[in-house]
């Protein structure tokens, strides 16, 4: 079973007038076929980053994509813009938060369902049509045959971002990355989406890279996650792991300010402090200006990513001989 894509030690940077900021600094992971990986993180962790270089949509030349993006063995992070314009959309496709700024209000949602096949493959008019109503009727949508005659404006939320899905898996993608595809969406809306998902992944077997700052997205959908942090991986595990024996203090952080629907007091827990802006880079673990458990070395030095049982990392130095502590509720401060 070889992955889908296989990213090594991803670098992405932008150059400002003083330096070159790294915003995705090292990350490696894979995604197999069939899979739903998620990624999680605050805004600014470098997430959606890590999608845009994937896609090849990291503007040159301020930007700069290092490492290695093995995508069915091919590596992306040098492929040229002609060679990425055949895989995006058709091998790799993409959603986004919000649907309403993906769609073209002046066309209609056939023309646009149409137009993404027809950008790859040879399609005459009528059977690309087809293949639209079809894919609308899969993604839940009533009255497919009236509703290619539409325009965006005329659909709810729910119902465009239903159409952003169609559209991303009218060329039967190998990978889809799904770069916050709820957050804009009511709360019953966001669950009937991800249920659409991970019926869609069940059916068609396209892998799922799910990009979140939300851990209850995580654990409706995706079967492993990689925790970010200031552009980097600090943990790593099978979601049942991620939520019953999580290891770094962030991941605890997160797991505790996910709003727990049983607990009426609802007391939501947030992480304090901010994300280190990037760039800010000293030596040291990112995360200690925010962790209860900071010792003198996470200041000045920064941890690896370490492989722990069953298959779980995580980059902090609680965990240095591989055994680590058990944290409790006061794992941040
Ligand atoms: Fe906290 Fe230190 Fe672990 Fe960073 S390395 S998360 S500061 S204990
Ligand atoms: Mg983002």
């Amino acid at each position: 079973n070889k992955p889908i894509i296989e990213v090594k030690e991803l670098k992405t940077s932008f150059r400002t007038d003083e330096a070159e900021v790294p915003v995705v600094n090292g990350i490696s992971f894979h995604i197999n076929p069939g899979e739903i990986l998620g990624i999680v993180g605050e805004s600014g962790c470098g997430k959606s980053v890590t999608s845009l270089s994937i896609m090849g949509l990291v503007p040159s030349p301020s930007g700069k994509v290092e490492g290695e993006i093995l995508f069915k063995g091919e590596n992306l992070a040098d492929a040229p813009e002609s060679r990425m314009r055949k895989i995006r959309g058709n091998d790799i496709a993409m959603i986004f938060q919000e649907p309403m700024t993906s769609l073209n209000p002046v066309f209609t949602i056939g023309e646009q369902l149409i137009e993404s096949i027809r950008i790859h493959r040879k399609w005459n008019k009528k059977m690309a049509e087809a293949r639209a109503v079809e894919m609308l009727r899969l993604v839940g949508l009533p009255r497919a045959e009236d509703l290619i005659r539409e325009y965006p404006h005329q659909l709810s939320g729910g119902m465009r971002q239903r159409v952003m899905i169609a559209m991303a898996m009218i060329c039967d993608p190998a990978l889809l990355i799904a770069d916050e595809p709820t957050t804009a969406l009511d709360v019953t809306i966001q669950a009937q989406i991800l249920e659409l998902m991970k019926k869609l992944n069940k059916e068609t077997e396209t892998a799922i890279m799910m990009i979140t700052h939300d851990l209850g997205v995580v654990a409706e959908i995706c079967e492993r996650v990689a925790v970010m942090y200031s552009g980097r991986i600090v943990e790593e595990a099978d979601v049942r792991t991620i939520f019953q024996d999580p290891k770094h203090p962030y991941t605890i952080g997160l797991i505790q300010s996910v709003p727990d629907m049983r607990d009426k007091k609802e007391r939501l827990y947030s992480i304090p402090g901010n994300v280190p802006k990037p760039g800010a880079a000293q030596p040291g673990c990112p995360f200690a200006p925010r962790c209860a458990h900071a010792m003198d070395k996470c200041v000045t030095k920064t941890p690896s990513l370490k492989s722990l049982s069953d298959g779980q990392k995580v980059r902090c130095w609680l965990y240095e001989d591989g055994k680590g502590v058990k944290l409790n509720d006061t794992a941040i401060s």
